[in-house]
């Protein structure tokens, strides 16, 4: 249908003229034209809130800043979508942001591994039970096909961090299992080893040292198991109950959604400093988890879409702001639990998590992909 002159208002992206209907939000006005702004608390479908303000642009007629998630396009509008005005001031909210931001992008045994191997990741595929994508895990981050352990002298037992409770994971072992299982299987011909350039360095946000009590928070997921040697001779390795049982010893000190995270996305893009504004005292990590989601409030920016999905979805608990000013959270009410908070809209509710706040944890029992491989060692 052709479009009513009288129903369009025109402004400029970025020195490009832009018609749209009235209403049309700058992000969207952008959109139309292919210029790409920034959104962290945005999702399709769901009321703008502003929060993370990360979309800020500059409208040059009125010489001010707006959110361009919920800001009109007007007509005489000259919007600037980024310049170095507009950089400093996204650095600045996201620096900010970091200021009570409590989370290790990267694990301490993954930080040390000379190889890059994303160890919590191959553990966690074990602990899941899904040996084949813990393969996959073990040679796309070493970048190689070769046994990644054979030379080096387990830095990474060294810098583990169960070694502060009892012994540290015996990570070298594991590996080899994995490495050799996936030889074997022939799993391994069919991983792409990903190339140094998709491997180098990225933002990295630290917990620094730990504070009390937060060693107890990580140990809540983890087996209380002391460390398993293999019972045969040590050249055999681990046999498959023993790569299991010592794989959940891991305290998964990562973050689950440290490949996706549009926080650190952003981070790597803006130049942050994640301690340019710091806490008087930062906050204490926590991680609570029920039935397979994992929360960790210390990494919750506020953006509000998990309420909000809850609320659109009519759950009969959902989640919800608790407390007031800066000691505001997302919580469950009435004490429940977060599964129950979630009961239809878990997927979606970690999906649109903006950093790793809300993630999956090991799922419900899974059918185990390690007998199906073959008994190799039993
Ligand atoms: S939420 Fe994002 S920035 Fe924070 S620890 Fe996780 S990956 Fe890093
Ligand atoms: S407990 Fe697991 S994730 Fe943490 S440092 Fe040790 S092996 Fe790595
Ligand atoms: S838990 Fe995630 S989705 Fe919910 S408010 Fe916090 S950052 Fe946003």
């Amino acid at each position: 249908m052709p479009m009513n002159r009288k129903e369009i208002i025109t402004c400029t992206i970025n020195g490009n003229p832009v018609g749209v209907p009235p209403g049309t939000t700058i992000l969207d006005a952008a959109s139309t034209i292919g210029v790409f702004i920034p959104t962290m608390c945005f999702q399709a479908g769901l009321e703008p809130t502003a929060a993370c303000r990360i979309c800020l642009v500059k409208d040059e007629a009125a010489n001010t800043f707006v959110p361009a998630c919920a800001a009109r396009a007007e007509a005489g509008m000259r919007v600037t979508t980024e310049n170095d005005d507009i950089r400093r001031v996204r650095k600045f909210t996201l620096e900010l942001l970091f200021s009570d931001h409590v989370g290790d992008c990267e694990a301490p045994c993954r930080l040390a591994c000379r190889a890059g191997i994303d160890i919590p990741l191959v553990i966690r595929r074990m602990v899941e039970s899904d040996l084949e994508q813990a393969v996959h895990a073990l040679i796309e981050s070493a970048g190689s096909a070769d046994d990644p352990c054979s030379t080096c002298e387990s830095e990474c037992e060294k810098a583990c961090r169960r070694g502060r409770h009892d012994a540290p994971l015996s990570i070298r072992h594991l590996m080899r299992y994995v490495w050799e299982f996936g030889v074997e299987s022939g799993w391994a011909d069919s991983v792409t080893p990903r190339a140094s350039s998709e491997r180098g360095k990225r933002f990295r946000c630290s917990m620094g040292g730990l504070k009390k009590g937060e060693l107890e928070e990580f140990l809540k997921d983890a087996s209380p198991a002391g460390r398993i040697e293999p019972a045969r001779e040590p050249a055999e390795g681990y046999s498959n109950l023993e790569a299991r049982s010592e794989a959940s010893r891991c305290l998964q000190c990562d973050c689950r959604k440290a490949q996706t995270c549009r926080l650190r996305r952003h981070a790597d893009g803006y130049g942050v400093r994640q301690r340019a504004y710091p806490p008087e005292e930062r906050s204490r990590f926590r991680r609570i988890r029920h039935h397979g989601i994992v929360y960790e409030p210390e990494k919750c920016i506020k953006c509000g879409l998990c309420v909000a999905i809850t609320e659109g979805k009519r759950e009969a608990l959902g989640l919800t702001y608790i407390g007031r000013g800066f000691d505001v959270e997302i919580g469950v009410p009435f004490d429940g639990t977060l599964s129950a908070a979630m009961a239809t809209t878990a997927a979606e509710c970690v999906g649109a998590c903006p950093t790793g706040a809300l993630a999956f944890g090991q799922p419900f029992e899974t059918p185990c992909s390690w007998e199906a491989a073959g008994q190799r060692r039993l």
